[in-house]
């Protein structure tokens, strides 16, 4: 059975500061994310072995904790792809041009994805995402780490609006931790995944 395994950090948890902090970093990265990793190779076993007995009284709750560690463990990845030590300002040309297409502007997509992350209730996440029938950007609000989201869209940059991630930074300041994320947003990384599926939709068409 395939094991999943918690990914590197691209660079040092003191290279966002004083943005995002390296102690609130490392505890998100080593335990929470950690956390999803093994709960998801716990739910891929406890279903295994669920089949091997024939005995599925318990399926309901397995296969939520295989989407909720599942959903946790990849937006958690593309989290960290999401944030650059030399990122924040504005968008290279290409980025800005599709987010002009797709959103107006690029300070409506900034607030429209802002107010997004401000109006989760409880534990969520703001996703920028492509639907791929379509081929249009979305910004989804994700409620725990799988409720809310479209079936089959592509997470492309994501922003963890768990109180684990701001709390031991910025308390109940929720706004500081959305500008955090300004300041640090990899663009780079938004321009490689519009790229990417660019070109995969030409390879299709
Ligand atoms: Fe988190």
């Amino acid at each position: 059975m395939y094991q999943y395994t918690l990914p590197e950090l691209p660079y040092r948890t003191d290279a966002l500061e004083p943005h995002y902090s390296a102690e609130p970093l490392e505890l998100h990265h080593q335990k929470h994310h950690a956390a999803y990793v093994k709960g998801l190779n716990q739910a891929q076993a406890d279903l295994a072995e669920a089949r091997k007995k024939g005995q599925f009284q318990y399926v309901r709750q397995l296969e939520k904790d295989l989407a909720f560690n599942l959903c946790g463990h990849k937006l958690h990845s593309l989290l960290w792809k999401s944030l650059d030590p030399n990122g924040g300002g504005t968008p290279p040309a290409s980025v800005a041009h599709r987010l002009e297409q797709e959103f107006g502007s690029v300070d409506a997509f900034r607030e429209h994805f802002t107010s997004a992350a401000m109006g989760i209730q409880g534990s969520g996440w703001t996703v920028l995402t492509r639907e791929p029938e379509s081929g249009t950007l979305l910004i989804e609000q994700i409620y725990d780490h799988q409720d809310n989201s479209g079936a089959g869209t592509a997470p492309l940059l994501a922003l963890d609006m768990w109180e684990h991630a701001f709390y031991l930074q910025y308390r109940n300041e929720k706004a500081k931790w959305v500008k955090a994320f300004w300041d640090v947003v990899n663009w780079r990384h938004l321009e490689e995944a519009i790229g990417t599926e660019h070109e995969r939709r030409s390879a299709v068409a």
